[in-house]
């Protein structure tokens, strides 16, 4: 039995892969996959529509939000975001939570006079914290607010949503659908599909349509949200196959029994494994408990000249993809929605063997 703890491109819900291969030579009796029609044919717009409403049941988005299916995976929408909804007059607030935020903020200054850090990460006798609200240097009349509720490469997330005045936008690329969430709060959400949605190189963008108007004339069109709103998101052929896989991912969610299922799940698999990490002197995590990730947990170990040791003895076990990013090190264990409790359950096992017979 293998578990995949990829950070991304991530594993996918075996139900899904099953049906999408039965589906590769013969989609719904046509003769055909999916992949090889007319993105115009009434069958892919339909699909595509319940895709959409499926995605729009499960996040309980509201009306007057257009969700969009794009091209570009989560970094393209680090461009499109200023370009779409900032003037190249205005400033824009970001808060640096880690490397994904680090890198959207770069990318925006291209585009807007004035990028403004709100805050960073700071260390604390408990770990690494992101800094209470109050102490965010906030910009009064930023075109937005841009925030990475959870970081992937880094482990941390913000488990609180800010309020502010500001149209709020958010990169939930490792954390949509993982939780339930209050869309209205939210200007602008994005997400890169390859974490928790389905292919790479596939992104869903849910934006209030009252901000559709404040595009830039350089936007290119392609990632221009209001043309792809009025297009239906096919101004040009969309990933035609990933947004088929991102529908199948939403009916398996729904199937589950929705959001709060996966949220009550995530949260258990989360806990087992800080638990076993915070238990046993052998492991460590360094970030402070309250801005501890549900879906990726990076860990050193106490000996890190054994890393190769713990990783090779972990393939043996079907335990893959455990190596932490380069940046950071050590291990990370990524569990998004098709992580079912076993596969947490078989690496605290592991772990536990392993710091055992590693003392
Ligand atoms: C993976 C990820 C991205 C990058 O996505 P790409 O599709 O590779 O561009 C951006 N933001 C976050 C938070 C991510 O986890």
């Amino acid at each position: 039995m293998t578990h995949n703890f990829s950070a991304g491109p991530a594993m996918l819900p075996a139900p899904v892969l099953k049906k999408a291969q039965k589906e590769l030579l013969d989609w719904q009796g046509r003769g055909v996959s999916v992949m090889e029609i007319s993105h115009r044919s009434p069958a892919y717009i339909a699909m595509a529509e319940q895709a959409e409403q499926d995605l729009r049941d499960l996040m309980s988005i509201p009306d007057n939000y257009a969700v969009l299916f794009m091209h570009g995976g989560g970094r393209s929408q680090f461009s499109a975001v200023p370009q779409n909804i900032a003037g190249a007059d205005a400033t824009v607030d970001y808060l640096d939570t880690g490397n994904w935020s680090q890198i959207a903020e770069k990318e925006a200054a291209k585009y807007v006079a004035r990028v403004n850090r709100v805050a960073s990460v700071t260390d604390s006798e408990q770990g690494k914290m992101i800094p209470p609200q109050a102490s965010w240097n906030l910009t009064p009349g930023a075109a937005y607010l841009h925030y990475c509720p959870n970081e992937t490469v880094d482990g941390i997330a913000l488990h609180e949503i800010p309020e502010v005045s500001a149209p709020l936008v958010a990169d939930m690329s490792s954390v949509i659908l993982a939780e339930s969430l209050d869309v209205s709060k939210f200007g602008v959400i994005y997400a890169g599909a390859q974490k928790n949605i389905g292919p790479s190189g596939f992104a869903v963008v849910i934006v209030r349509r009252d901000l559709l108007a404040t595009q830039q004339n350089s936007v290119c069109t392609v990632m221009n949200y209001q043309v792809q709103d009025t297009e239906k998101s096919m101004y040009n052929t969309p990933n035609t196959f990933a947004w088929y896989l991102a529908g199948e991912v939403f009916k398996w969610i729904k199937a589950e029994g929705g959001v709060q299922v996966m949220q009550a799940r995530n949260h258990a698999k989360a806990k087992l494994l800080y638990e076993c990490i915070d238990n046993n002197p052998f492991y460590k995590n360094q970030i402070h408990p309250q801005n501890r990730s549900i879906m990726n947990v990076p860990f050193q170990l106490l000996k890190p000249e054994l890393d190769n040791e713990f990783l090779k003895q972990a393939e043996q076990r079907g335990l893959m993809a455990l190596k932490g990013h380069r940046f950071v090190g050590g291990m990370r264990a990524s569990m998004y929605n098709a992580m079912p409790l076993e596969g947490t359950r078989a690496l605290v096992d592991f772990m536990t063997e392993f710091a055992r017979t590693h003392k």
